[in-house]
């Protein structure tokens, strides 16, 4: 077992597979979900024990738990923190791979450790937030410890203090009661399924494109010809809408083939069924360059590639 590649899965949503897989792909299936009491002993999260009174509150989630799931039976028990990541698909032991965040809330901003098997010598770890590194979609599971480590827990610090966080796009009307956890997260809900095709319908990945960040220079070159590009602060410079810059290069509902980008929103590469993953790479390429030419901007991709 050990001269094979190991491969680790979650629900497979922020992946492109090859065809063919050369190697063992593991999957873990782990579901608990514990708290932790002030002695450090863990007990069942559970709806039959009551969780303790206190202003916060430390998860240990299994990697195998399903990431929607954990969301809205947190916002139900009135605990705050993950209500604004609801609805993102896939296990929960896939979240920090890429620091997944929405609605201008990242896992950075819960996460307090994440316990691992090393593949190379089967121990069992324990990094803290600092060592896994995380960033906009990005952490050291894509960077150093790339298809090193197997996540099977994430420990997660939610609170009972009311803390909404409502200032990203059109978050704020859409909720109906800012003072619980689980309207925020309906309303995000909601939103999301409005504006994202469900993959369980039509296959996509999400976001196909990271946001890309650009220093302050580039950006003023940029918004004297385009003033109204949308635009987020980022600590190293400025953050850009990838979506956006696919759709003033009037690809937003384009199909070529097999693969084509979402007609309602242009950071969705959605794909029809059959085809090659060279199709859809290539595809994917005529995306970067058609931006490239128009803006001066590259795409990275955020889907990784596995096989
Ligand atoms: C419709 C749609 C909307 C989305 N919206 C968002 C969004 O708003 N924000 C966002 O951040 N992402 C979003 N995504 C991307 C995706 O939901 C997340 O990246 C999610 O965390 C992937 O979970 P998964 O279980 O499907 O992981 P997979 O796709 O199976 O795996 C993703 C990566 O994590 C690695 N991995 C998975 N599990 C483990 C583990 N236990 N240990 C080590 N490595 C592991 C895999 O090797 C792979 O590299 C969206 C995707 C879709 C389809």
């Amino acid at each position: 077992m050990r001269s094979l590649q190991i491969h680790v899965l979650g629900q497979g949503s922020n992946v492109i597979l090859a065809s063919f897989i050369d190697g063992l792909v593991i999957i873990p299936q782990g579901q608990h979900c514990q708290w932790e009491a002030t002695d450090g002993i863990l007990h069942d999260w559970n709806d039959a024990v009551a969780t303790p009174d206190c202003t916060s509150l430390l998860l240990h989630v299994d990697a195998g738990v399903d990431w929607p799931s954990l969301v809205n039976r947190a916002a139900q028990q009135g605990l705050w923190g993950l209500e604004n990541l609801a609805l993102i698909p896939g296990n929960a032991g896939a979240a920090p791979v890429q620091n997944i965040g929405a609605y201008g809330v990242e896992l950075a901003d819960v996460l307090e450790a994440v316990h691992c098997i090393d593949i190379a010598s089967g121990e069992h770890q324990v990094l803290s937030v600092e060592a896994c590194e995380l960033g906009y979609r990005s952490s050291i599971f894509k960077g150093a410890f790339s298809g090193q480590k197997i996540i099977t827990t994430l420990v997660i610090r939610l609170s009972r203090e009311p803390a909404p966080k409502l200032g990203y796009a059109d978050l704020e009307e859409c909720v109906k009661d800012p003072t619980d956890p689980y309207s925020i997260a309906d309303a995000v809900s909601e939103i999301r399924r409005a504006k994202l095709p469900d993959p369980k319908r039509l296959a996509n990945a999400g976001s196909f494109f990271k946001n890309p960040v650009i220093d302050h220079e580039r950006f003023q070159q940029i918004e004297k010809a385009h003033p109204h590009i949308p635009h987020y602060p980022a600590p190293d410079g400025v953050k850009l809408a990838a979506g956006w810059l696919i759709d003033q290069c009037g690809l937003k509902g384009y199909r070529s083939g097999h693969f084509g980008i979402h007609e309602r929103q242009a950071l969705v590469v959605v794909h029809f069924g059959e085809g090659t993953v060279e199709e859809l790479l290539h595809f994917s390429d005529f995306i970067v360059q058609s931006v490239e030419a128009r803006f001066g901007i590259i795409l990275e991709r955020e889907p990784r590639m596995i096989g």
